[in-house]
């Protein structure tokens, strides 16, 4: 689905990401992890046009994306979200749903007329199955942090993509929001077929979840395999997993 050759960025000197190969099958579940500051979200920047490598190749479902704009990119089907949530705080849960259904379908000759009942029942369709339909009305800025998230992802779906790569989904989340933002995560994934590329500090939701995990150390990728490989793998317990923490 999509498909990463040698990629690097280097900020001031440093090589935040240092020449990363990575391919995502389609239909399937892959985790990136690492420590804090090992590359991830930039790795994620460079796959969706946020940032254009120094050198090194991404291709989208044989086509070569590299250096496209994060909107081009998107109209090709990844959806993401980020690792700060990303929402318009003073609208409501209902008009950032139907914000980024227009942003992503409404033709350009549009886009000046009225705009108010637009996508509703995709918008309230939308809001439905991410549990948020009795929120509609709330102001964003008034939701809880578990629901913000969630507001994010729904941004994310808002666009029809047949990819979601997810920077940190349940950050900030309580224990129980994590479950239950997992549990809708899944079933998402599950019903809309999407192939799901997602960065997660959580171990447990990663070996939960991923069928496949990547793991980046300095801007490197150390291993890559099943969660099994990668939990037995002497490298990452070393560096990451073991270390008595
Ligand atoms: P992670 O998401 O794994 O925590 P990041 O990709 O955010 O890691 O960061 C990797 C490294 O690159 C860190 O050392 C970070 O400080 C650095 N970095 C990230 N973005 C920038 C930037 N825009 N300018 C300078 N350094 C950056
Ligand atoms: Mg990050």
């Amino acid at each position: 689905m999509l498909e990463a050759k040698g990629i690097a960025k280097s900020f001031n000197g440093f090589a935040a990401v240092g020449g990363v190969s990575l391919a995502v099958p389609a239909g399937g579940v892959t985790a990136v992890i690492g420590p804090n500051g090992a590359g991830k979200s930039t790795l994620f920047n460079l796959l969706t046009g946020h940032l254009v490598p120094d050198s090194g190749s991404v291709a989208f479902q044989g086509r070569d994306i590299t250096g496209a704009a994060p909107h081009a990119i998107c109209r090709m089907g990844i959806g993401r979200s980020f690792q700060h949530t990303n929402i318009f705080k003073k609208l409501t849960v209902f008009g950032n749903v139907q914000a980024a259904l227009i942003a992503h379908r409404r033709k350009a000759h549009q886009f000046w007329t009225r705009s108010e009942g637009l996508y509703r029942d995709e918008a309230l369709a939308l809001l439905e199955a991410l549990g948020l339909a009795d929120k509609a009305d709330a102001v964003a800025d008034s939701l809880s942090h578990g629901n913000q998230k969630q507001l994010e992802l729904g941004i994310a779906l808002a666009s029809d993509p047949a990819m979601l790569l997810l920077d940190e989904p349940t950050a900030g989340m309580s224990a129980t929001e994590t479950r239950e933002a997992i549990r809708l995560l899944e079933r998402i994934v599950a019903d809309r077929q999407l192939t799901l590329l997602f960065t997660e500090h959580d171990m447990e939701v990663v070996f939960q979840i991923a069928q496949k995990i990547a793991v980046l150390h300095q801007g490197r990728l150390i291993a890559e395999g099943t969660p099994a490989e990668v939990r037995n793998d002497p490298e990452v317990r070393r560096v990451y997993l073991g270390g008595g923490h």
